[in-house]
């Protein structure tokens, strides 16, 4: 069964959270090869960038300054990219934790697996933990 775009009913199965997490890691594996090779092509095209590195002529002031801050926009628009799209792919398999609301990304799912609980607030995510019977 396919858990994107479906909402848990916590506390769940082991099994489920292992399948919710091991689907969400496949479309954030998928996603990182995307945005790694858009973030490459977007920086290796940014004229100025390259124009430098071929050292071209200095250009004015002011035109260095937008060049930077174009430079800077863009690395700072990729890492938004790379946040938003990750919280939204944890909350399309409904990896947050019910109670504090936190998203249950790379150590705090780990912790669900290994204690059945919420790193954060305790709140019980998994209802047959080893640990809990
Ligand atoms: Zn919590």
């Amino acid at each position: 069964m396919n858990y994107r775009h479906t909402k848990a009913m916590w506390p769940i199965p082991l099994a489920e959270f292992q399948r919710r997490r091991g689907q969400y890691k496949h479309r954030e594996d998928v996603f990182l090869i995307v945005w790694s090779v858009s973030v490459f092509l977007v920086l290796s095209s940014y004229g100025p960038l390259t124009a430098k590195m071929e050292g071209a002529r200095e250009e004015e002031g002011w035109v260095e300054m937008l060049n930077s801050l174009g430079l800077i926009g863009l690395i700072i628009g990729c890492a938004a990219w790379l946040v938003i799209s990750t919280r939204s792919r944890l909350k399309a398999h409904d990896l947050q934790c019910p109670k504090c609301e936190h998203l249950l990304n790379t150590h705090l799912a780990a912790e669900a697996v290994a204690t059945g609980r919420c790193g954060k607030c305790e709140a019980l995510l998994v209802n047959d933990h080893p640990s809990n019977e």
